[in-house]
C-alpha cells in the first residue's frame, strides 16, 4: 500500500527527520491560503501514489499567493501516469546546495534490506543504478542489529557524502533504517534529501510503501489507505482474489495462471509492443470473472486492445468462449479483443468466438502480435 508524501513526511518527522514546513490543500484557494501563511517561495507538490511527479510537471515553486494559486489550479486534476492529481502538498522551498538520495528496501538477492545512499539525488533512481551503479553505495546490515553507527559513517564515505554532513546523514540513514522495520515498510525512500545552504539537512521527499501483508498489525497506516478512481480497479481486482499490476503500455492482458500471463508479457513485447498490465484471474475463467477481469482491463484508459490468454486445464476452452461472449453481452469493450485459447476443448471453444466474430488465435505468439498490431493502429 502507498501513502502519500505529505503523510511518509509526517512519519520521518516524528522519527526526527528534519523536514520543510507543509499543508495539504484541495482547491486553488486553499493552496493559496496555504501558502501565505507558510511564506514564499514555496514548492506545490501533486500528491499522488507515484514517482516522477516533477519530471511530470507536478512540483511547481512559486513566489507569490496568484503564482500559488495557478499552479494548484494547473496541478489539481493534471493526469500523472493514469492517476489525477486530488490534493496538492504546498511546502516552503527549500534552499539547497546539493541533492541526496537515501533508501531502505529490501534486497530478495541477499535476503535482507539494502540501504542505499547517493549524491546523485533527486534524480530517477532507476536510472542511476542502470547508468551509473558505483554511484550508489549499498549496505546490508545484520537486521538484529540495525543499521550500526559505524556502519552508517562507511556509508557515507563510500557514497562520497562531503565531510560537514557526514555524521548527520548517518544518523538519519539510521533513523530510516528503523523506520523501515517500525511502519513495514517495502520501501521507504528520502530522494532528494537536501543539503542546504547552511550546510544543514532536510528531506526533500518521502516515499513509504507498507507490505499489504503487514496491514493488519499497522492500523494508524491503514487508516491512510486511498483509493482514489483511478486505482478502485485494481483495489477491485484485490477483492476478487486476481493478481493483478498497473504497468505503462497499451494492449491489456488477461490470462489464467501468474507463469501463463508471465510468458504473455513477453510475448507482447517480443510481437514489439507494451502490455498495460499484468491480470491472472487464476484457475477458473467463467463468465463472471471474465466479465469482472475485463471491466479492470478496460479501465485504464490508455488500453488499445486487450489479449486474452486463456490455457484450458480443468477449466474447457468451450466454457471460457461462452464466458466471454456472455460477458461481451454486458461489457461493450471500446477496443478490439484478441484471443488465444488452447487446451481442453480449445477447438470448440474457438468455433463459439469465431461465430461472434471474435479474433482468435491458436498460439500465444500470434495472438500478441495480432494485439500489437491493433493497438498500434488504434
Ligand atoms: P518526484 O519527482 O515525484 O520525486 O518529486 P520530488 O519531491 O522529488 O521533487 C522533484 C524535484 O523538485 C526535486 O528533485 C527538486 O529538484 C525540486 N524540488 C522539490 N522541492 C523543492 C524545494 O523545496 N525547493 C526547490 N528549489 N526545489 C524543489
Ligand atoms: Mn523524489
Amino acid at each position: 500500500m502507498k501513502i502519500h508524501e505529505y503523510q511518509a513526511k509526517e512519519i520521518l518527522a516524528r522519527a526526527g527527520i528534519r523536514i520543510p514546513e507543509g499543508r495539504a490543500a484541495r482547491t486553488p484557494d486553499e493552496v493559496a491560503a496555504a501558502a501565505e501563511a507558510l511564506g514564499f517561495p514555496v514548492v506545490v507538490k501533486a500528491q499522488v501514489h507515484v514517482g516522477g511527479r516533477g519530471k511530470a510537471g507536478g512540483v511547481k515553486l512559486a513566489a507569490s499567493p496568484d503564482e500559488a494559486k495557478a499552479h494548484g489550479a494547473a496541478i489539481l486534476g493534471m493526469d500523472i501516469k493514469g492517476l489525477t492529481v486530488q490534493k496538492v502538498y504546498v511546502e516552503r522551498a527549500a534552499d539547497y546546495a546539493g541533492e541526496l538520495y537515501l533508501g531502505v528496501t529490501l534486497d530478495r538477492d541477499r535476503r535482507r534490506p539494502v540501504v542505499m545512499l547517493s549524491t546523485v539525488g533527486g534524480m530517477d533512481i532507476e536510472e542511476v543504478a542502470e547508468a551509473s551503479p558505483e554511484k550508489i553505495a549499498r549496505a546490508w546490515p545484520n537486521p538484529l542489529f540495525g543499521l550500526m553507527g559505524f556502519e552508517a559513517r562507511e556509508l557515507c564515505l563510500a557514497a562520497g557524502v562531503p565531510q560537514a554532513q557526514r555524521a548527520a546523514v548517518a544518523e538519519i540513514a539510521r533513523t530510516l533504517y528503523e523506520q523501515y522495520f517500525a511502519t513495514d515498510a517495502t520501501l521507504i525512500e528520502i530522494n532528494p534529501l537536501f543539503i542546504l545552504r547552511d550546510g544543514s539537512i532536510m528531506a526533500g521527499d518521502a516515499k513509504l510503501d507498507v507490505d499489504d501483508n503487514a496491514l493488519h498489525r499497522q492500523a494508524a497506516l491503514s487508516a491512510l489507505k486511498e483509493v482514489s478512481p483511478d486505482e478502485q480497479a485494481e483495489e477491485r481486482a484485490r477483492e476478487l482474489g486476481f493478481s493483478f499490476v498497473q504497468l505503462d503500455g497499451d494492449v491489456g492482458i488477461i490470462g489464467n495462471g501468474a507463469g501463463l500471463v508471465m510468458g504473455t508479457l513477453d510475448a507482447v513485447r517480443n510481437a514489439g509492443g507494451n502490455a498495460a498490465n499484468f491480470l491472472d484471474v487464476g484457475g477458473g475463467a467463467r463468465e463472471a470473472v471474465v466479465k469482472a477481469a475485463l471491466e479492470i482491463v478496460l479501465a485504464n484508459k490508455r488500453v488499445k486492445s486487450v489479449l486474452i490468454n486463456i490455457f484450458g486445464g480443468i477449466t474447457r476452452g468451450d466454457e471460457v468462449a461462452k464466458g466471454i461472449l456472455a460477458a461481451l453481452e454486458e461489457t461493450r469493450p471500446r477496443v478490439p479483443l484478441v484471443i488465444r485459447l488452447s487446451g481442453t476443448a480449445a477447438a470448440e471453444g474457438r468455433a463459439l468466438l469465431q461465430s461472434a466474430r471474435l479474433a482468435s488465435r491458436a498460439t500465444m505468439d500470434e495472438a500478441a502480435a495480432e494485439a500489437v498490431r491493433l493497438a498500434k493502429s488504434a
